[in-house]
């Protein structure tokens, strides 16, 4: 099965990404030499490549790694395996990225990586060959002073460790800084796994405080109860929020509140679809959309709110665990509704700062405690939060505009300290 195709009403992430910026650009009054410059991407890479399948055969396949800006620093960005990954999504996804490492202060570049395969019918064996094979043909960019990828939909800890030992292997010796997001016990860092999940916590937490309220008692629904979905369900639960509904690409369950969260990672550990969740009342993704609920938890797909079903929202607040899952128009149906989107260039940051610190620890050989992690990453979401907040009241804008405008004048700042060489 195939998962669902992301609907933009008009053209892909990367237009959506453009529209995005241009109106962000407005808002500083960028010159438009600026503005052409931070629309372009600075490397884009395409590579096909052949794998050896298990029964022999030989199956080529195509991915990308683009690096959007390198202003602030090395380029940082996920790696995706999905069947729609294109060119243009991989840029999309890069220039988010550029504006994430500059909402939360990390001196980062944006990038991002794909390959366009679904990897659900593959073994062991043939995911870490294509993932060698990739990673091989992508060598030429990523390094750990220059392009530092990490894992996103369908690639995990597992992945980033074949990543580091292929990277390592031509080298000649070990190369961990190569790639965050690693199991432990190669270099990676306490406290990553959850971190998406943690930074759409703590931010839902800020804006539930903004309207007077807490956590304890609050009603969420979380579309992707993938890495992000289920760490920001588990950790929302934990500071008293009831969780009413999650799904995956197949539908999902109405929870009411009294379904084990952990019954229901299991169950998708097994490789099991959640509509088949036994015991519990199915709704579809549409059906999550609409349900009413303190706090709608998009961490999913791009597109996936748009103009059609933006007005069948029945959230107050949406944070997007996912990247680019609102589109412009339904930015603005929502802007009119009075639900707050918290923007994922902020609401989910938390993986990226928290890669961070991996690379920070790995560099000094010298590893930090949970504790250390998880409040070095509370105290960098929260002064970001607490920024764009600022930054919105002083402007009059939705947090989304506000956060692009206070990242793109951090990279536009940046551009003008090192100068245009030669
Ligand atoms: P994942 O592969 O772990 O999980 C994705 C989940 O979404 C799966 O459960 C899948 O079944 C589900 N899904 C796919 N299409 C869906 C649809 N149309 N409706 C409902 N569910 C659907 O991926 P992830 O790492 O959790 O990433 C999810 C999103 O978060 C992506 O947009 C990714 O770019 C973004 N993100 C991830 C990280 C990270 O650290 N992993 C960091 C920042 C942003």
């Amino acid at each position: 099965m195939v998962e669902s195709v992301a609907v933009f009403e008009h053209g892909s992430a990367y237009d959506v990404a453009i529209k995005q910026f241009d109106e962000a650009a407005a808002l500083l009054g960028l010159s438009d030499d600026m503005a052409s410059y931070l629309k372009t991407c600075k490397r884009e890479l395409s590579v096909n490549f052949p794998v050896r399948m298990d029964d022999g055969s030989i199956r080529m396949f195509t991915g990308y790694r683009v690096q959007h800006n390198l202003a602030r620093g090395p380029a940082k960005g996920g790696i995706r395996y999905h069947p729609m990954v294109t060119l243009d999504e991989v840029k999309a996804l890069a220039m988010w990225m550029t504006w994430k490492c500059a909402v939360t202060s990390i001196p980062y570049g944006g990038a991002k990586g794909g390959v366009a395969f679904d990897p659900r019918p593959f073994s062991e064996k043939e995911l870490e060959r294509l993932t060698r094979r990739y990673a091989t043909e992508i060598s030429i960019l990523i390094g750990p002073e220059s392009d530092i990828p990490a894992p996103d939909v369908n690639t995990n800890p597992q992945v980033m460790a074949w990543i580091m030992d292929t990277y390592s292997m031509h080298m000649g010796y070990s190369v961990p800084g190569v790639v965050t997001g690693k199991p432990v016990g190669i270099g990676g860092s306490l406290g990553r796994l959850d971190a998406t999940g943690r930074g759409c916590m703590i931010v839902a937490a800020r804006e539930m405080a903004r309207e007077g309220r807490t956590l304890e008692g609050a009603t969420v629904s979380v579309q992707g109860i993938g890495n992000v979905g289920y760490y920001a369900a588990k950790l929302l639960e934990e500071r008293g929020c009831r969780i009413f509904a999650v799904t995956d690409s197949s539908g999902g369950c109405f929870l009411g509140g009294h379904v084990d969260l952990q019954k229901v990672k299991e169950w998708k550990d097994q490789g099991m679809r959640l509509i088949d969740f036994p015991g519990a009342e199915h709704v579809s993704n549409e059906d999550l959309l609409a349900m009413p609920c303190d706090i709608l938890v998009l961490a999913a797909l791009e597109g996936q709110v748009t103009e059609a079903n933006a007005s069948n929202v029945g959230a107050r607040i949406i944070v997007e665990g996912a990247n680019g899952p609102v589109t412009p128009e339904a930015d603005r149906a929502l802007e009119r509704m009075g639900v707050q989107v918290v923007p994922d260039i902020l609401a989910n940051a938390g993986g990226v700062v928290t890669s961070y610190f991996e690379w920070i620890q790995g560099r000094q050989q010298l590893f930090w405690e949970r504790q250390e992690v998880e409040s070095r990453l509370e105290q960098i979401m929260s002064r970001a939060y607490d920024q764009v907040v600022d930054t919105a009241q002083a402007r009059g804008v939705t947090l989304r505009k506000a956060a692009l405008v206070l990242a793109i004048s951090r990279v536009v700042e940046a551009i003008e300290l090192r100068g245009f060489y030669p």
